[in-house]
């Protein structure tokens, strides 16, 4: 059986009266909850480790820096995160692809970076408007699961989160019809890659606007083992019935 995880990116959002959503989060969980991690912001990282201590919600950073450790003025190395206590760190995310012009060999980096510290590393793909309009979705997929993954990837130390940038912050989603067809396709490319037991153990994630009216029809994708949230992960009131929604597909 492979893991479900919901995992909330809090991205430039939040201050420490923010973590008071995490207590929050926890009593709207149901017990069978599947695996939570919340991304704050950098700063707020060692605070939410403590704030989540007794709710089983896990803590990720949003990025890391690709280098262990040096002369990086405002950067944050992997080592630095899981020193917080923070378990989990996003890699490649299209706003970090696009603002910060992060190719999949950084990204690539990044992942092994995060590995070698102990963390697991969210690592995102996902297509343009442009190349989802023009059908180029899988081509672009299959490029950068090829140059984002590094070759000693594991069902352990990785998440995959697709998510068409399109879809990020705008209310569109895919039809279940292509989230099905994206996600079955990044399954058969990774068994070729790593083999059927890798493959099928690490968890996929959606990612793009997903809300409280539409997570359980994106759960029923056999494929997707969860999802990437962003502006619907800052209130407790809106992830929990997502996190509901996947503990019950
Ligand atoms: C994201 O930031 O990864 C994301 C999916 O955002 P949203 O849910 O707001 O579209």
């Amino acid at each position: 059986m492979r893991r479900k995880l919901a995992a909330g990116n809090w991205k430039m959002n939040g201050t420490a009266a923010s973590l008071r959503e995490l207590n929050a989060l926890k009593s709207l969980l149901p017990a069978d909850a599947p695996d939570v991690v919340i991304c704050p912001p950098a700063p707020l990282l060692f605070r939410a480790c403590e704030a989540a201590r007794e709710t089983g919600i896990s803590i990720g950073a949003q990025d890391c820096h690709m280098q262990e450790s040096g002369a990086f003025t405002g950067d944050i190395s992997a080592a630095m995160i899981a020193d917080t206590g923070a378990t989990y760190v996003i890699v490649g995310h299209s706003e970090r692809r696009e603002a910060h012009e992060e190719r999949d060999r950084d990204v690539r980096k990044k992942a092994q970076t995060a590995w070698n510290a102990g963390l697991t590393a969210i690592i995102c793909i996902g297509e343009t408007l442009e190349d989802h309009e023009a059908n180029n979705t899988l081509d672009i997929i299959a490029g950068q699961l090829a140059g984002s993954l590094p070759g000693d990837m594991t069902a352990t130390n990785t998440v995959i989160a697709y998510e068409p940038i399109w879809a990020i912050g705008t209310g569109k989603v895919p039809t279940l019809e292509q989230i099905v067809e994206v996600h079955d396709f990044i399954r058969s490319k990774l068994a070729v890659r790593y083999g059927t037991d890798v493959a099928d153990m690490i968890p996929l994630l959606y990612g793009g606007s997903v809300k409280p009216d539409n997570a359980a029809t994106i759960f029923r994708a056999e494929n997707v083992d969860g999802a990437l949230v962003g502006g619907a992960s800052l209130k407790a009131a809106d992830f929990a019935p997502i996190i509901r929604a996947l503990a019950q597909s």
